[in-house]
């Protein structure tokens, strides 16, 4: 959407093709009996990117609410400071000891220049944070999240993006003095009404009219100069072709396509979701997120509370809870009845003392992603770049979380579309 609207501020003529009943993709919401809940599930606004964090505010305008992040880790009964390494305090004493003596030999070791290159991403959480911090929090939460053993992970994505912690800031916070980290996110907001979906609607105000929504693009073919699009059974001519569609989508799309392309699309891994929605009467914990790596709690590996973040997402007198499942397309829990997955979040958040009254739940309902996460697994830069290059040369352009298949947030993915219109990208 930020690309439509920007190549027709640029006075292209643009038109988009979106599969959906509704625009949105994973930022959708949708509203039922006063709960409004974002179903590719709860999204905040943040970003190190001034200009499209001014981008984000601009097109909100005064639908925003700000909110400062209190969000917490859920380890052994404890609601522990997020991230980790910055909450050691609230860690029982003998996992704080293991977790500040691991990140000292891990200091040391870096120092002495004793690590070799990591080779996988659990090397380099033991080499960033130390055997303590990656074995107590970050190994069990990261499997949860991607289904695949962090050895099986290249490290190339959070390498030189995620710092090692400042000593002093680890010192202060085994000792109890209070520091903040991954800044640029601790201060976030919402829109006030319409869930995060009222971010794209704010963006795509000015092209609404190019949109057509409910209609598949099956076929993206060149013909002539340009490009033969069939959506929704009709065909249409462009000049040009941006595609945000997923990668593995895609490739069935462009007629033939080479073996080895085409299994290289293939085995580019991602992980699917299930968004947990639940309305209740009554309060919930004044957290933003909690982070839950334990498998013990539940499937869950985070649970959000948007009612925190805008007062205007729940009904007077109530509040809203969304946990979120990760797994394959074809794990059964992706196709598992939805009340059999409502019963298992309330469980868990029973035993986190969130819900301990199942009878203040009014609202309910499970919505399923089949794409959520890009899983960086350790043939993943050699196979994308056989896709990319693949596509580049059909002339085909990629903007977007899965047609780059890069981990993006939003930000990223309006970054993204900025550097192209701009010729950069
Ligand atoms: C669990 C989770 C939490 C997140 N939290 C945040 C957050 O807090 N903050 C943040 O900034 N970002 C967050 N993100 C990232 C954010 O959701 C994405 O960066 C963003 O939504 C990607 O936008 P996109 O347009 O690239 O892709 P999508 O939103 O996936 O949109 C792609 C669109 O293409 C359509 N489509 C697919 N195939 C076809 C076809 N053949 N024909 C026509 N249309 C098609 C789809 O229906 C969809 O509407 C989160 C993501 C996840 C999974």
């Amino acid at each position: 959407m930020t690309l439509a609207r920007l190549l027709y501020e640029r006075g292209q003529r643009v038109r988009v093709f979106e599969r959906e009943g509704e625009t949105g993709g994973l930022c959708r919401s949708r509203t039922y009996g006063g709960f409004t809940f974002d179903i590719g599930v709860s999204h905040v606004i943040f970003s190190r990117d001034e200009a499209v964090l001014d981008f984000m505010h601009r097109v909100l305008g005064e639908n925003r609410e700000v909110r400062d992040r209190q969000t917490k880790i859920y380890y052994k009964g404890r609601y522990v400071k997020y991230p980790f390494e910055n909450g050691l305090y609230d860690l029982p004493k003998e996992d704080l000891f293991f977790c500040i003596s691991e990140f000292v030999k891990a200091l040391i070791n870096a120092e002495k220049g004793e690590f070799a290159p990591p080779r996988n991403f659990r090397e380099w959480m033991e080499q960033t944070f130390g055997r303590g911090i990656a074995e107590s929090y970050l190994i069990p939460y990261n499997e949860k999240i991607w289904k695949i053993p962090p050895e099986e992970m290249s490290a190339h994505w959070v390498e030189g993006r995620i710092p090692r912690p400042p000593v002093e800031d680890v010192i202060k916070s085994a000792i109890g003095v209070e520091t903040e980290g991954y800044t640029h996110q601790a201060v976030f907001s919402y829109p006030r009404t319409g869930g995060i979906e009222a971010l794209v609607k704010a963006i795509e105000e000015p092209v609404r009219k190019s949109i057509t929504t409910g209609v598949q693009v099956t076929v993206v073919q060149r013909k002539g100069d340009g490009f033969l699009i069939r959506a929704g059974g009709k065909e249409v001519q462009a000049d040009r072709v941006v595609s945000t569609i997923p990668l593995p989508a895609l490739l069935p799309c462009l007629g033939e396509v080479p073996e080895r392309v085409r299994e290289a699309g293939l085995s580019l891994r991602s992980t699917a979701l299930l968004s947990v929605c639940i309305g209740i009467r009554g309060g919930v914990p004044p957290y933003s997120w909690v982070y839950v790596p334990s498998p013990e709690i539940g499937l869950f590996n985070r649970v959000s509370f948007p009612s925190n973040y805008s007062p205007c997402v729940a009904p007077p007198g109530h509040s809203s809870i969304l946990a979120e499942i990760t797994c394959t397309k074809e794990d059964p829990v992706f196709s598992a009845p939805d009340d059999q997955i409502v019963s298992h979040v309330i469980g868990g958040l029973g035993r986190m003392g969130i819900l301990n009254e199942p009878g203040k739940v009014v609202y309910t309902t499970v919505e399923r992603s089949p794409y959520a996460y890009v899983v960086y697994d350790l043939g993943y830069l050699e196979r994308i770049q056989v896709v990319r290059e693949f596509c580049v040369g059909r002339g085909i352009d990629l903007v977007g979380r899965f047609s780059q298949f890069e981990y993006l947030n939003m930000d990223g993915v309006i970054r993204s579309a900025m550097d192209f219109v701009e010729g950069t990208g």
